[in-house]
């Protein structure tokens, strides 16, 4: 006798909530880099270089993923890059292209070791120092010319004559003046970006509390409660300048021309006693994928994503009852969100905290966003 069981498929049409299927490693370009010695010495480099990476790669899982998995940084994002995850899907998909792109880009990227000659991007810790000529022993890359220009006999490129780590606004910048004196390359490539890291980006300055002024992400920095404290606070971190001079050097200008894509500094505040983050989030609409700090901010907030913290949510909680209370709460939320206030959220990767229907639950499980969760804690678990 064969008894048969009934085996009742239910067969549901997912609902698609990924707003960007993740390009292939393959298919992201690879670039090179290279770190001078000069870095070596410099305490804070290695564990700048780290986060970067780590904040990049949290920063494109995170964008990539689900939207209901991920509604807190999305909303995130979509303030930071004004876009809607709701918009037309094309679009949506367009404006991730652009902004993950030189996230991507980073995720991948491959030390080129000692063929400093092929990297595309090279990053010195030097300073930006100009040779001082009078000493025998100064070896430093950039040498002063009759034309009043300086010339950095490593990389092959002339610049105006300007030492830029001598301005207290500089914690590093970005050459990308490609021009070599006789119009050749001698076999570097011509596409080379050069970062210069200063000094100051490595140090506290002297009349703030080393406690105030992170520039490492350690267990401490990491375990500390942030209630109500602003993303700004993580503004001196290596690994945010890092990211934002990448930025530029990844989408650098092309032969000199802005053609629309290379991010650049647009107005940043000129007062240390004003918000970074209000300029994020001020920048025109035509300018905010292309406004390097708008990318490190978004790297930040990835970053604490992963501890837990987001911005204040919109989303009234279930103890606001009546219209006004939701109003006020709007009210007072949009507040925090404008001054970038962090909150500690259990749930961080969703935005409710009421049970999820059954339809929702399931698109949690959905491939893409089990994978995702998987790289996630496999990050987490790295720390
Ligand atoms: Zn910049």
């Amino acid at each position: 006798m064969r008894y048969l069981s009934v085996i009742t498929i239910f067969l549901v049409c997912a609902v698609q909530t990924i707003a960007r299927t993740p390009k292939h490693p393959d298919d992201i370009p690879k670039k090179t880099y290279y770190i001078d010695d000069s870095c070596d010495n410099k305490k804070g480099f290695p564990n700048g270089w780290l986060w970067t990476t780590k904040n990049a790669k949290a920063m494109l899982a995170r964008a990539n993923s689900d939207t209901k998995a991920d509604a807190d940084y999305h909303s995130i994002l979509e303030r930071i890059f004004q876009f809607k995850f709701t918009d037309d899907k094309k679009e949506v998909e367009g404006v991730l292209n652009t902004i993950l792109g030189p996230i991507e880009e980073i995720t991948v990227m491959k030390d080129a070791k000692d063929d400093m000659k092929t990297a595309d991007v090279r990053i010195f810790c030097d300073n930006d120092k100009i040779r001082n000529e009078d000493d025998p022993n100064d070896k430093a890359r950039w040498v002063r010319d009759d034309d009043g220009v300086v010339i950095d006999h490593t990389n092959l490129m002339v610049a105006d004559e300007d030492d830029l780590c001598s301005n207290p606004e500089i914690g590093g910048w970005n050459t990308d003046t490609r021009i070599t004196w006789d119009g050749s390359n001698q076999g570097h490539n011509p596409n080379r970006a050069v970062i210069s890291l200063c000094d100051r980006m490595f140090e506290v300055p002297e009349d703030v509390s080393p406690s105030r002024w992170p520039l490492e992400v350690t267990p401490e920095i990491r375990a500390r409660d942030y209630t109500g404290t602003p993303i700004e606070f993580f503004h001196p971190l290596i690994c945010r300048i890092i990211l934002h001079e990448l930025m530029h050097a990844l989408r650098q200008k092309q032969n000199g021309e802005h053609d629309g894509t290379f991010i650049d500094d647009f107005p940043k505040p000129k007062d240390p006693e004003e918000s970074p983050w209000k300029y994020v989030l001020e920048q025109k609409k035509s300018e905010c994928r292309i406004n390097a700090d708008n990318y490190a901010y978004a790297s930040l907030w990835a970053m604490v994503a992963g501890w837990k913290w987001s911005i204040v949510r919109l989303t009234p909680p279930d103890t606001c009852s009546t219209d006004g209370q939701k109003q006020d709460y709007i009210k007072w939320a949009e507040t925090k969100i404008k001054e970038g206030r962090m909150k500690k959220y259990q749930d961080v990767t969703r935005r409710n905290s009421a049970p999820m229907k059954s339809d929702e639950r399931r698109m949690e499980q959905t491939e893409a966003s089990k994978r995702i969760m998987d790289f996630l804690l496999d990050i987490e678990s790295k720390k």
